[in-house]
């Protein structure tokens, strides 16, 4: 994505996010000093055996943020950029994601800084096996679970499953979610976030009254959440004036054709203007800044800066990334009258099906594809609500109210277990 946002530490500013909710809420300093930093960090160092029979070292990590409500939770991202403060910044999140939505989660994350479009598929499957192993010690159905995040998909959950369930001995599926239907993946989980993301924008359209059909729409990053979101967002009669990739995107001003665009970028694993019609081709720079009705940053953190936070202009930005703003670019969007869904609401439908898998792999029972939506709707929307509320009673945006509901939650939690010894 974007390099503007490089250099940004998602870390520092996951924690001084936590910050923002102290006027708020009656918490022990000393416990917000704890949300502020993670349980537990496992850096891997570890040899791969590439295809040309080289040997190359990978370095990898699996960070808890905290446990307090459930077991920790989060995906696994491949990356080139990822490192330790990514990866602390994105399990913090999942707490607070969770604990939004209520579900008895808490966060975790875990990442290779690896370039898997430079990767064959044994390759990557010859990583992730060793991965697994070695963080094998911190995963399990009731400790750690891991995801699909960035660059992973139900293949590479496959590939855990499997090896986590060799070490033990017998099958394992609820080790991980977001696995293939046939090994006790859920309907629905797939194209969950990026659905989600579309029932969060529903949400805010009718809180603010913008109607969805003819809305405008722009989004950055077109793979498991910009792309399925286009999808859903074009059902509902939305205009996808311009979709993404990491290298720039493709702009029409009265909606583009996210069938070709998206199978453009199957086939060609780029979105080029010549190869989808009616289409020009526009930069991630310029696609943030389109004079559209509702933005969606779909792709990596920290795209919405200081820097160009002034210029957008869409008034509904829906965060189907994590940390896509920073808390700079967030006061001059407040300032400017926009209305933020935050990526711990507005992208939590990943990690709420993500459950919804988990209770069916423990309970070894199977839920139709209408039961998975409906509960996934309910949930949102109910969450939703409970923000929206409390940003009107404090008079704070959307983002300080999630967290003051998702901080609140974790330390009530907190005070009612007490501190060991
Ligand atoms: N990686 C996704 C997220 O950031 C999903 C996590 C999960 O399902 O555990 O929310």
């Amino acid at each position: 994505m974007q390099k503007e946002g490089k250099g940004i530490n998602p870390f520092e500013i996951a924690q001084r996010q936590v910050d923002i909710v102290k006027p708020y809420l009656d918490v022990d300093p000393g416990i917000l000093e704890k949300f502020k930093t993670t349980r537990r960090e496992l850096t891997v160092h570890f040899p791969v055996k590439m295809d040309d029979g080289s040997i190359k070292m990978f370095t990898g990590y699996r960070i808890q943020h905290n446990d307090t409500r459930g077991p920790f939770k989060g995906g696994i991202r491949y990356h080139p950029d990822v490192d330790i403060d990514e990866v602390r910044a994105l399990a913090m999140w999942m707490t607070w994601k969770s604990a939004v939505a209520n579900i008895p989660f808490g966060g975790a994350k875990g990442g290779i800084a690896c370039d898997p479009k430079k990767m064959s598929k044994s390759e990557i499957e010859r990583m992730t096996r060793r991965f697994t192993w070695e963080i094998s010690m911190l995963i399990g159905p009731e400790v750690d679970i891991p995801a699909p995040d960035v660059y992973t998909n139900p293949q590479v959950m496959a590939w855990i499953m499997d090896t986590y369930s060799i070490f033990k001995g017998y099958a394992v599926p609820g080790v991980v979610t977001g696995k293939p239907l046939e090994l006790g993946g859920s309907l629905g989980r797939f194209e969950a976030t990026g659905k989600g993301v579309v029932i969060s924008t529903q949400n805010a359209c009718k809180q603010l009254g913008i109607p969805l059909e003819g809305a405008k729409v722009a989004i950055q990053g077109c793979g498991n959440v910009g792309g399925i979101a286009a999808i859903y967002f074009e059902r509902l009669g939305a205009k996808i004036i311009a979709i993404s990739d990491s290298k720039g995107g493709l702009y029409n001003q009265d909606g583009l054709d996210i069938k070709a665009a998206l199978d453009c970028k199957t086939k060609y694993f780029c979105l080029l203007s010549d190869k989808v019609t009616k289409s020009e081709p526009i930069s991630n720079k310029e696609l943030l800044e389109l004079d559209c009705d509702i933005l969606v940053p779909a792709a990596l953190e920290s795209q919405i800066t200081k820097e160009n936070a002034n210029n957008i202009k869409a008034k509904l930005i829906v965060e189907g990334a994590n940390g896509p703003t920073t808390p700079e670019a967030d006061e001059i969007l407040y300032e400017a009258g926009k209305f933020v869904v935050p990526d711990i609401l507005a992208n939590a439908g990943g990690v709420i099906v993500s459950y919804f898998e988990w209770v069916q792999n423990l309970q070894e029972l199977l839920w139709s594809e209408e039961e998975v939506a409906n509960r996934l709707e309910n949930i949102l929307t109910r969450s939703f609500k409970e923000v929206y509320t409390i940003s009107e009673e404090k008079k704070v945006n959307m983002r300080t109210a999630a967290y003051i509901l998702a901080i609140g939650r974790v330390a009530k939690a907190s005070k009612l277990r007490g501190l060991y010894p």
